[in-house]
Protein backbone atom coordinates (compact mmCIF):
# COMPACT_ATOMS: atom_id res chain seq x y z
CA UNK A 1 0.00 0.00 0.00
CA UNK A 2 2.06 2.94 -1.34
CA UNK A 3 -0.96 5.29 -2.56
CA UNK A 4 -0.46 7.73 0.24
CA UNK A 5 3.19 8.12 -0.12
CA UNK A 6 3.12 11.05 -1.84
CA UNK A 7 1.12 12.75 0.29
CA UNK A 8 3.08 11.69 3.54
CA UNK A 9 6.41 13.27 1.69
CA UNK A 10 4.10 16.34 0.97
CA UNK A 11 3.24 16.58 4.74
CA UNK A 12 6.17 16.09 5.96
CA UNK A 13 7.99 19.07 3.53
CA UNK A 14 5.17 21.21 5.40
CA UNK A 15 5.95 20.91 9.10
CA UNK A 16 8.19 23.54 10.45
CA UNK A 17 11.48 23.03 11.62
CA UNK A 18 10.79 23.71 15.24
CA UNK A 19 9.50 20.64 16.84
CA UNK A 20 9.96 18.57 19.53
CA UNK A 21 9.86 15.12 19.32
CA UNK A 22 9.49 12.14 21.81
CA UNK A 23 9.84 8.71 21.89
CA UNK A 24 7.40 6.31 23.07
CA UNK A 25 6.98 5.83 26.74
CA UNK A 26 4.04 3.66 28.31
CA UNK A 27 1.77 6.51 28.90
CA UNK A 28 -0.14 7.25 32.49
CA UNK A 29 -3.31 8.03 30.53
CA UNK A 30 -6.18 5.53 30.78
CA UNK A 31 -8.41 4.68 27.80
CA UNK A 32 -11.73 6.41 28.46
CA UNK A 33 -15.38 5.44 28.06
CA UNK A 34 -16.27 6.24 24.67
CA UNK A 35 -19.59 7.35 25.64
CA UNK A 36 -18.64 9.83 28.65
CA UNK A 37 -19.17 13.25 28.08
CA UNK A 38 -16.79 16.31 29.15
CA UNK A 39 -19.14 18.85 30.62
CA UNK A 40 -17.94 22.39 29.48
CA UNK A 41 -17.72 22.83 33.09
CA UNK A 42 -14.96 20.96 33.40
CA UNK A 43 -13.34 21.50 29.83
CA UNK A 44 -10.18 23.68 30.35
CA UNK A 45 -10.35 24.43 26.64
CA UNK A 46 -10.88 22.65 23.58
CA UNK A 47 -8.58 22.45 20.75
CA UNK A 48 -9.81 23.54 17.61
CA UNK A 49 -12.61 24.83 19.04
CA UNK A 50 -14.32 28.75 18.78
CA UNK A 51 -13.93 27.62 15.11
CA UNK A 52 -10.47 27.90 15.46
CA UNK A 53 -8.44 25.76 12.00
CA UNK A 54 -8.47 22.29 13.18
CA UNK A 55 -7.82 19.18 10.94
CA UNK A 56 -7.11 15.98 11.25
CA UNK A 57 -5.98 12.95 9.31
CA UNK A 58 -4.93 9.03 9.59
CA UNK A 59 -2.13 7.99 6.78
CA UNK A 60 -1.43 4.17 6.29
CA UNK A 61 2.04 3.11 4.00
CA UNK A 62 3.59 0.14 3.77
CA UNK A 63 6.82 1.87 2.61
CA UNK A 64 7.41 4.40 5.17
CA UNK A 65 8.82 3.22 8.84
CA UNK A 66 7.83 5.07 11.72
CA UNK A 67 9.68 5.93 14.95
CA UNK A 68 6.91 5.74 17.39
CA UNK A 69 7.37 8.71 18.26
CA UNK A 70 5.12 11.94 19.53
CA UNK A 71 6.17 15.31 17.54
CA UNK A 72 4.57 18.44 18.58
CA UNK A 73 4.62 21.69 16.76
CA UNK A 74 3.81 24.59 19.35
CA UNK A 75 2.45 24.61 22.54
CA UNK A 76 1.84 21.49 24.73
CA UNK A 77 -1.11 21.09 26.54
CA UNK A 78 -0.08 22.98 30.16
CA UNK A 79 1.00 26.48 28.11
CA UNK A 80 -2.68 26.86 26.29
CA UNK A 81 -5.27 28.41 28.28
CA UNK A 82 -8.45 29.03 25.67
CA UNK A 83 -9.42 27.42 22.65
CA UNK A 84 -6.96 26.96 19.66
CA UNK A 85 -5.96 25.73 16.14
CA UNK A 86 -5.24 22.18 15.69
CA UNK A 87 -3.86 19.23 14.10
CA UNK A 88 -3.50 15.81 14.40
CA UNK A 89 -1.91 13.57 11.88
CA UNK A 90 -1.44 9.82 12.49
CA UNK A 91 1.03 7.99 10.56
CA UNK A 92 0.72 4.05 10.38
CA UNK A 93 3.07 1.64 8.90
CA UNK A 94 0.95 -1.45 7.85
CA UNK A 95 1.36 -4.95 6.52
CA UNK A 96 1.19 -4.66 2.89
CA UNK A 97 -2.15 -5.31 2.16
CA UNK A 98 -4.36 -6.93 -1.02
CA UNK A 99 -5.95 -4.24 -3.01
CA UNK A 100 -9.34 -5.67 -2.89
CA UNK A 101 -9.24 -5.68 1.38
CA UNK A 102 -7.64 -2.00 1.08
CA UNK A 103 -10.39 0.29 1.48
CA UNK A 104 -12.12 -1.60 4.30
CA UNK A 105 -8.85 -2.19 6.60
CA UNK A 106 -8.11 1.82 5.67
CA UNK A 107 -11.93 3.08 7.18
CA UNK A 108 -11.28 0.02 10.40
CA UNK A 109 -8.11 2.29 11.09
CA UNK A 110 -9.89 5.34 10.91
CA UNK A 111 -12.43 4.90 13.20
CA UNK A 112 -9.95 4.25 15.58
CA UNK A 113 -10.72 7.99 16.57
CA UNK A 114 -14.36 7.93 16.68
CA UNK A 115 -13.96 5.18 19.52
CA UNK A 116 -10.52 5.77 21.57
CA UNK A 117 -10.22 8.85 23.78
CA UNK A 118 -8.21 8.90 26.88
CA UNK A 119 -10.37 9.60 30.10
CA UNK A 120 -10.11 13.46 30.91
CA UNK A 121 -10.84 14.60 27.29
CA UNK A 122 -13.46 14.08 24.63
CA UNK A 123 -13.50 13.42 20.91
CA UNK A 124 -15.41 15.16 18.62
CA UNK A 125 -14.37 14.58 15.59
CA UNK A 126 -16.08 15.00 11.65
CA UNK A 127 -15.52 12.99 8.55
CA UNK A 128 -16.99 15.05 6.57
CA UNK A 129 -15.06 18.22 7.71
CA UNK A 130 -12.08 16.49 8.30
CA UNK A 131 -12.24 18.51 11.94
CA UNK A 132 -11.27 16.41 14.74
CA UNK A 133 -11.53 19.28 17.86
CA UNK A 134 -10.76 17.57 21.45
CA UNK A 135 -12.47 19.15 24.77
CA UNK A 136 -9.43 19.36 27.56
CA UNK A 137 -10.39 18.74 31.01
CA UNK A 138 -9.66 20.62 33.80
CA UNK A 139 -8.60 17.69 35.70
CA UNK A 140 -6.12 16.46 33.22
CA UNK A 141 -4.18 20.15 33.31
CA UNK A 142 -4.19 19.87 36.69
CA UNK A 143 -3.12 16.24 36.74
CA UNK A 144 -0.04 17.60 34.61
CA UNK A 145 -1.29 15.56 31.24
CA UNK A 146 0.82 16.34 28.37
CA UNK A 147 0.35 15.82 24.57
CA UNK A 148 3.63 13.22 24.79
CA UNK A 149 1.11 11.42 27.29
CA UNK A 150 -2.00 11.87 24.66
CA UNK A 151 0.22 10.62 21.50
CA UNK A 152 1.33 7.75 23.93
CA UNK A 153 -1.86 6.47 24.46
CA UNK A 154 -2.63 7.03 20.87
CA UNK A 155 0.08 4.96 19.51
CA UNK A 156 -0.33 2.24 22.12
CA UNK A 157 -3.98 2.06 20.98
CA UNK A 158 -3.23 1.87 16.98
CA UNK A 159 -0.31 -1.00 17.57
CA UNK A 160 -3.19 -2.98 19.21
CA UNK A 161 -4.62 -3.65 15.80
CA UNK A 162 -2.76 -6.47 14.18
CA UNK A 163 -2.08 -5.03 10.85
CA UNK A 164 0.06 -2.02 12.37
CA UNK A 165 4.13 -2.18 12.51
CA UNK A 166 4.96 1.60 13.68
CA UNK A 167 3.39 4.38 14.38
CA UNK A 168 3.88 8.49 14.12
CA UNK A 169 2.05 11.27 15.64
CA UNK A 170 2.00 14.50 14.76
CA UNK A 171 0.00 17.09 16.72
CA UNK A 172 0.46 21.36 15.58
CA UNK A 173 -1.15 23.98 18.04
CA UNK A 174 0.46 26.90 16.13
CA UNK A 175 0.89 26.72 12.48
CA UNK A 176 0.89 28.92 9.37
CA UNK A 177 0.04 26.97 7.00
CA UNK A 178 -3.26 24.90 8.06
CA UNK A 179 -4.38 25.70 4.71
CA UNK A 180 -1.88 23.68 2.75
CA UNK A 181 -2.54 21.04 5.16
CA UNK A 182 -6.22 21.06 5.09
CA UNK A 183 -5.73 20.63 1.03
CA UNK A 184 -3.56 17.20 1.53
CA UNK A 185 -6.00 15.91 3.98
CA UNK A 186 -8.67 16.73 1.77
CA UNK A 187 -6.50 15.19 -1.17
CA UNK A 188 -6.15 11.90 1.31
CA UNK A 189 -9.79 11.56 1.61
CA UNK A 190 -10.49 11.73 -1.85
CA UNK A 191 -7.95 8.82 -2.73
CA UNK A 192 -9.80 6.70 -0.56
CA UNK A 193 -13.07 7.79 -2.13
CA UNK A 194 -11.20 6.64 -5.47
CA UNK A 195 -10.33 3.71 -3.79
CA UNK A 196 -13.79 2.70 -2.73
CA UNK A 197 -14.83 3.43 -6.22
CA UNK A 198 -12.58 1.35 -8.05
CA UNK A 199 -13.20 -1.51 -5.83
CA UNK A 200 -16.28 -1.31 -6.23
CA UNK A 201 -16.20 -1.94 -9.90
CA UNK A 202 -18.13 1.35 -10.87
CA UNK A 203 -17.50 2.92 -14.64
CA UNK A 204 -14.06 3.20 -15.57
CA UNK A 205 -14.89 6.53 -17.50
CA UNK A 206 -12.04 9.31 -16.14
CA UNK A 207 -13.74 12.11 -18.22
CA UNK A 208 -16.53 12.14 -16.68
CA UNK A 209 -15.70 10.79 -12.85
CA UNK A 210 -15.24 13.52 -10.27
CA UNK A 211 -11.99 11.63 -8.80
CA UNK A 212 -10.27 12.82 -11.92
CA UNK A 213 -8.10 15.36 -10.62
CA UNK A 214 -7.13 13.00 -7.44
CA UNK A 215 -6.16 9.82 -10.23
CA UNK A 216 -4.17 11.98 -12.08
CA UNK A 217 -1.98 13.11 -9.19
CA UNK A 218 -2.07 9.49 -7.25
CA UNK A 219 0.38 7.15 -9.01
CA UNK A 220 -1.60 3.51 -9.19
CA UNK A 221 -4.78 4.68 -8.92
CA UNK A 222 -5.42 4.17 -12.66
CA UNK A 223 -4.01 1.31 -13.17
CA UNK A 224 -5.56 0.20 -10.06
CA UNK A 225 -8.90 0.78 -11.88
CA UNK A 226 -7.85 -0.17 -15.52
CA UNK A 227 -6.87 -4.02 -13.39
CA UNK A 228 -10.34 -3.85 -11.30
CA UNK A 229 -11.84 -3.61 -14.54
S1 LIG B 1 -9.32 5.78 -12.64
FE1 LIG B 1 -10.70 7.19 -13.75
S2 LIG B 1 -12.74 6.30 -13.52
FE2 LIG B 1 -11.40 5.30 -12.00
S3 LIG B 1 -11.73 6.47 -10.14
FE3 LIG B 1 -9.97 7.37 -11.21
S4 LIG B 1 -10.77 9.03 -12.49
FE4 LIG B 1 -12.49 7.75 -11.84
Amino acid sequence: MTLYDGFINQIFGLLPQNGKTFQYEKSPLKEGDKNSVLLLRDTAYELGGSQKPCVSTTIVSSSFEFDNSVRLFGKDLSEIHEDCPFAKIVLLQIEDIDEEEAFDKIKELEKIRYIFCPEGFMTRASALSLREQIRVGKKAIRDGVSFKDYGNALIERYSQHPLVKSVSIIFLTEFSRFDSLLLICDKIKNTTSALNHILDNLLFDCASCNLKSICDEVEGMKELHMKKR
